[in-house]
């Protein structure tokens, strides 16, 4: 199928691009990389009338690392966030979550704004946004707002951007010292979108109990284990903490059935990911420890 006709504006400077946005509202939806975008529209699922192509605004293309903090704009494509040496070396939970985002194909058109946008509830990068405790920066022609990642997926591919507001800039915090990370998932095949998804953070004091552990869920829209993460809080590490912390985030997590998964089987392999990821968060960050003494 071919998509509705639609009107093509390509802006070069940010201003233009929000003076179209607030111009048209919601008969306008920005382009990114355009490969969840496009489709949508040959279904003819999205008839939008404008598309404001960001592609040519380049003050929305960067990536730094500077005061303790990841700075990244919006359509910093996938796959050079995945290869910066700065995301590598600071960062590796993003890099990890990043790698399983389809193929090397799909991440070098893939934006990094354009997956957080889009929210789809398997997507990677939405959860492991969650977890390391992201701001979004939203703009509008009039108004510019910072919101947590947590509070940035409201439902169903839904967010809290307004029809005239684009996603600008995304800022990650550095983690704590002595910080393990895992992102897991399991799919049919290896690029498929993901039936259940887990990424955790674990971080260590010097005897080597847990001072802080993070453990966030795919679903609706990312799932944060609040009680779970709690309860590690202080504990020495072990398999059977991570057993117990899995079965208390999954015991009434919510999530869907569709012809690809049941919402049974989602929860009982959320319980896998979640054990699997809390392990292996916990040895990379005893590796590190060993490393800095
Ligand atoms: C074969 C295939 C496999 C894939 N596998 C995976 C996978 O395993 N995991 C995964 O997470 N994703 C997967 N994707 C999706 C991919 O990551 C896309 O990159 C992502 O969904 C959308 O990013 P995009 O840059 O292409 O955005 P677009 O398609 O251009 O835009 C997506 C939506 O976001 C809006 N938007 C884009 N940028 C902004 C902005 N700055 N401000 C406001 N709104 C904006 C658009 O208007 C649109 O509604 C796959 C895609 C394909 C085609």
């Amino acid at each position: 199928m071919k998509p509705a006709s639609f009107e093509y504006h390509a802006p070069t400077t940010l201003t233009e691009a929000l003076d179209l946005m607030a111009q048209f509202g919601d008969q306008a939806r920005p382009l990114a990389g355009g490969q969840s975008l496009v489709p949508l529209m040959n279904f003819r699922l999205l008839r939008p009338a404008h598309i404001v192509d960001l592609n040519g605004v380049a003050e929305l293309n960067f990536l730094n690392a500077k005061n303790g903090q990841l700075r990244i704009g919006a359509t910093l494509r996938q796959r050079a966030l995945e290869k910066s040496s700065d995301v590598v070396a600071r960062w590796p939970l993003l890099r990890e979550a990043t790698s399983y985002i389809g193929h090397i194909q799909i991440r070098n058109r893939g934006t990094v704004g354009g997956s957080l946008t889009h929210a789809f509830p398997s997507a990677e990068l939405p959860v492991a946004m969650v977890t390391l405790d992201a701001s979004f920066t939203l703009a509008s022609k009039t108004n510019r707002r910072t919101i947590k990642a947590t509070d940035f997926f409201q439902s169903y591919m839904t967010t809290a951007l307004e029809p005239i507001e684009l996603l600008t800039e995304i800022a990650v915090p550095s983690c704590l010292p002595n910080t393990g990370w895992s992102y897991q998932e399991v799919s049919r095949r290896h690029g498929d979108f993901a039936l259940a998804g887990a990424a955790a953070l674990v971080t260590l004091d010097a005897p080597g109990a847990i001072v802080q552990a993070r453990l966030t869920f795919t679903g609706t829209t990312p799932i944060a284990a609040s009680e779970a993460e709690q309860k590690m809080r202080g504990q020495a590490l072990s398999e059977a903490l991570f057993k117990e912390a899995a079965h208390i985030a999954t015991r009434d997590i919510e999530q869907d059935s569709d012809i690809h998964a049941s919402a049974e089987y989602r929860r009982e392999a959320c319980a896998v990911m979640a054990q699997r990821a809390l392990s292996q968060a916990a040895q990379r960050a005893a590796a590190l420890m060993k490393e800095s003494k």
